[in-house]
């Protein structure tokens, strides 16, 4: 019996689809494939059913960063990057949500920061500091100060507060999007 054109079409297009299916499979192997070529303890990096957005070239895995462990000093850096870019974008007229969020902030950071002699530490230094939190001045000069009694207790040198804004800017980001809003006149939550 003669078949149908169209299904002759589609068994078509199903070789060239198992044609296709079988080549990927030989560079994109599932982990739990016999057939496959990998050792049964290597996990491929990229296979079939890895979401495309988490396909990652290995460089991009290991961005920037040889791949060792992350040390005090890398974690410390870091964080600090993280801490005074949060105290330059802190408005001069915070609400006060925020005032109790960057509090808090610095509370948890003693309590649960990676690196426990730095968290016991900076426990003591906020308790002998308080966190002043009024304005953008008085943050990020509170900020500046408590980083140099770090510095002081590691024979580090001592930062000039008065080129904190020189040294730390605003996150650039396009149309000052990652401004933190505030005025205190705009809090309604209060
Ligand atoms: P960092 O001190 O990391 O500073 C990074 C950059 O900030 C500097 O390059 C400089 O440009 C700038 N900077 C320096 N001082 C100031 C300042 N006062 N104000 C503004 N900008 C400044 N390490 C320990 O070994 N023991 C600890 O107990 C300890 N406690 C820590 C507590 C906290 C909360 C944090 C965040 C880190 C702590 N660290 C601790 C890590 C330590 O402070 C340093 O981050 C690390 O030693 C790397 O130092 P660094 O010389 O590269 O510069």
């Amino acid at each position: 019996m003669s078949e149908n054109p169209v299904q002759l079409v589609l068994q078509g297009l199903c070789k060239v689809s198992d044609c296709i299916q079988t080549n990927l499979s030989r560079f994109f192997p599932r982990p739990d494939d016999p057939s496959s070529s990998l050792p049964r303890n290597k996990t491929p990096l990229l296979t079939l059913s890895t979401p495309t957005h988490l396909r990652q070239p290995d460089q991009i895995l290991n961005k920037g960063k040889s791949s060792g462990p992350t040390t005090k000093e890398d974690l410390g850096r870091a964080t600090w990057t993280f801490l005074h870019t949060l105290a330059a974008q802190y408005p001069d007229k915070p609400t006060r949500q925020q005032k109790k969020d960057v509090k808090e902030l610095m509370e948890i950071l003693s309590r649960m920061y990676p690196c426990k002699e730095c968290a016991d530490h900076f426990k003591e230094v906020i308790r002998a500091n308080p966190v002043v939190v009024g304005s953008h001045d008085e943050f990020s000069q509170w900020l500046c100060h408590v980083h140099n009694v770090v510095n002081r207790s590691l024979g580090k040198v001592v930062f000039p507060c008065e080129r904190v804004d020189a040294r730390w800017g605003k996150l650039e980001c396009e149309q000052r999007a990652c401004d933190l809003q505030g005025t205190a006149a705009m809090d309604f939550t209060k």
